[in-house]
């Protein structure tokens, strides 16, 4: 291709809402054999929904919203934001006509009015976070968290965690104060377009895969929804630029599309990253394109425009 034809193909991107970063990046998406998905955010809509709660020592499932709520106040994970949204509706449904003016009213004085105090607050990457509230810890997260400091999972509460996650919901697990207190399930759909670009990119000859943080249940039951057999779980942040580089091993020319800050060492040991335009600077920064529309089809849009610039043919 002439450098007019990068300049033409870069400006027609562009136009479409995807941003090239460079000629090199432009050429060497025709190539592309496999494609990484992170779920959350990128195949999902990252709107994650509390759908369920429950706990299982007795504790006043209120007292238990606001505990966990508390504990998530200083996280930036989306979780974190689906879970203080729940507590504040269980505080404060039905107690005023629930407008989106008086939800937001509502939710500034649940942050400031409700919630504990919290102290040594850490967020711990693919896991969740832990800090102290009454000088007793607490820990939110996955399944790893708990086990990894200890702290069985009761027949009861695995359960109600295995049936949400086999519908595709991730289960959030609680401890306070040594003990296993409860449990939340959370959902994110898929986005709408999801299957249909999945579907696409089988019939172009590229395989896709997912590589996600979340655990094998609910990473499996995802996969099936959109179509995708190949699917790698509970991966922590460095793990997915290992996958990255797992699949290049053959000489495949590898494409990882994601949104969050975990995705950015994948994102840059890829041949073509790809950011979600709606995802954090981080990753924007680490890929050579950016889809602005948040819009997966882009990624097919993307791969076109290489080969039709490139003019290979197949
Ligand atoms: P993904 O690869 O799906 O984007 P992450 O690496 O962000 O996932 O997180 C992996 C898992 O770690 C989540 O599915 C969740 O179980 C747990 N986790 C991470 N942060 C939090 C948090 N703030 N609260 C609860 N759980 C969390
Ligand atoms: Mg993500």
């Amino acid at each position: 291709a002439t450098p007019t034809a990068v300049m033409v193909a870069t400006g027609v991107g562009a136009a479409n809402g995807v941003l090239i970063k460079g000629g090199d990046a432009l050429e060497r998406a025709q190539n592309v054999g496999y494609v990484i998905f992170d779920k959350t955010g990128t195949l999902t809509q990252g709107k994650a929904t509390v759908t369920t709660a429950k706990t299982f020592t007795g504790m006043d499932l209120g007292d238990f919203l606001t505990l966990v709520a508390s504990a998530e106040a200083s996280s930036e994970h989306p979780l974190a934001r689906a879970i203080i949204d729940y507590a504040c509706h269980y505080h404060f449904y039905g107690k005023f006509p629930t407008t989106k003016d008086t939800m937001k009213m509502r939710k500034e004085d649940f942050l400031s009015e409700w919630l504990l105090e919290t102290s040594e607050f850490s967020a711990l990457p693919g896991r969740g976070v832990q800090c102290l509230i009454n000088g007793k810890q607490i820990m939110v997260g996955n399944r790893n968290l708990l086990t990894e400091n200890g702290l069985p999972v009761p027949l009861e509460a695995e359960n109600f965690l295995v049936e949400l996650e086999s519908n595709g919901k991730t289960g959030v697990l609680v401890a306070y104060d040594g003990i296993f207190t409860g449990a939340l399930g959370v959902a994110d759909p898929l986005k709408r377009e999801a299957s249909v670009v999945v579907e696409g990119l089988k019939k172009m000859g590229v395989k896709p895969v997912i590589v996600t943080g979340d655990n094998w249940r609910t990473a499996r039951a995802v996969a099936k929804e959109v179509g995708i057999e190949d699917v790698r779980a509970e991966v922590m942040p460095a793990g997915k630029a290992d996958a990255v580089r797992s699949f290049q091993k053959d000489g495949s020319v590898v494409a990882m599309v994601g949104d969050g800050i975990n995705d950015s060492p994948a994102l840059a040991a890829a041949d073509v990253g790809m950011a979600i335009g709606a995802g954090t600077d981080i990753a924007i920064e680490a890929a050579d394109y950016v889809l602005m529309r948040n819009n997966l089809e882009d990624v097919i849009t993307a791969i076109d425009l290489s080969r039709k610039t490139f003019a290979r043919i197949r």
